[in-house]
């Protein structure tokens, strides 16, 4: 299997993070990537650098005035008088979630603390001077795993950090600025006429839902802690089924908290019917290890010898498949956690 990361994407590291009302230290640091870098090294996977595609990937799935606002919010928030270390919003805009349409007309108002507000969706998605830098790297990232695939490598893994599966088409939340999961998936369409992604990070993959919400050629499965008391809290429901001519093409299964590995294959085993009934011919796996027992900000239980059942799971599908990396922020499983999806996936060759 070949595997991508471009060292840009360690440049991103927030300070804060709001948690339960304090300002805390972060959960989504460098290091997590040098341990699953350090895993890859162990099973001696190369680790290919991406070339730099642009904001092409990106723009396929985001749209132009959030890349924008993204690129220069750093810049423009450091001169605001009393401008704290990051870009942090202060308010919030009302939003329907109207789901017919595909994402909101740009932000009205041109102040700073207005884009902010209207861009950034919760208080978990600080900018500093680096992370749209290390955004757009993730994005190339899954592109280039994506294009592994397509020129006919039977699996891919994309080494994304900052994640992606919470970020929509304009809006970033949940420490996810571009969306590596669905600039793979949408690349991947290029190909194959159907794709489908799975999800198994523990939170629920909002951002990617709404992307493909509407969209019948994308089907999207995720497979999540119970949203009712977990984030993102919102979504995640088995009643979004998609809409429009997605209608039937979102598939949410929630997990109960306290759930382990017997539960998650149950899941998968359900995600893998729907996936071969919607007839995917391709396969992007947003992979997460936040599920994990010893995960600091996880209420799941599943253990690291579980996902190894999981790789063979997902091998068993049959499918080209990128896998992309999600959450997972126990930095001293994370790495056996990957090893042990490795050791079940095999090469995929
Ligand atoms: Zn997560």
């Amino acid at each position: 299997m070949r595997a991508f990361f471009h060292p840009d994407q360690q440049l991103h590291v927030p300070q804060q993070f709001m948690r339960t009302g304090r300002i805390s230290n972060p959960a989504d640091l460098p290091s997590r990537t040098e341990a699953l870098l350090a895993a890859l090294e162990r099973r001696r996977i190369k680790v290919e650098r991406p070339k730099d595609y642009g904001t092409a990937p990106a723009l396929t799935v985001h749209t132009n005035d959030y890349l924008e606002f993204l690129a220069g919010a750093y810049g423009v928030w450091t001169k605001l008088p009393n401008a704290g270390p990051e870009v942090l919003p202060n308010c919030f805009p009302y939003w329907n979630a109207r789901v017919e349409l595909p994402h909101r007309p740009p932000c009205p108002s041109p102040h700073p603390i207005a884009q902010a507000g209207y861009y950034l969706g919760d208080l978990a998605v600080p900018i500093g001077e680096y992370t749209y830098t290390s955004s757009l790297a993730a994005t190339h990232t899954a592109a280039a795993a994506a294009d592994a695939v397509m020129a006919g490598e039977g699996a891919a893994y994309a080494l994304c950090r900052p994640s992606g599966h919470h970020a929509r088409a304009d809006r970033a939340s949940g420490f996810c600025y571009l969306n590596n999961g669905a600039v793979a998936a949408q690349r991947l369409r290029s190909k194959f006429e159907r794709v489908a992604i799975l999800d198994i990070d523990a939170h629920h993959g909002d951002g990617t839902q709404a992307i493909f919400y509407q969209r019948g050629d994308v089907f999207t499965i995720s497979i999540h802690a119970d949203p009712a008391a977990y984030y993102p809290f919102f979504t995640g429901y088995e009643h979004e089924r998609g809409h429009g001519q997605g209608e039937g093409a979102n598939l949410n299964i929630p997990l109960a908290p306290g759930t382990g590995d017997a539960e998650l294959m149950a899941a998968l085993k359900r995600a893998g019917e729907a996936i071969v009934r919607f007839g995917a011919e391709a396969l992007v796996l947003s992979l997460g290890f936040d599920n994990h027992a010893e995960d600091p900000i996880g209420v799941l239980k599943v253990t690291t010898a579980g996902f190894q059942p999981v790789g063979k799971f997902i091998r068993g599908l049959g499918l080209p498949t990128v896998v992309v990396q999600e959450g997972g922020y126990q930095i001293s499983v994370i790495g056996d956690c990957l090893d042990r999806f490795f050791a079940g996936a095999g090469d995929f060759s």
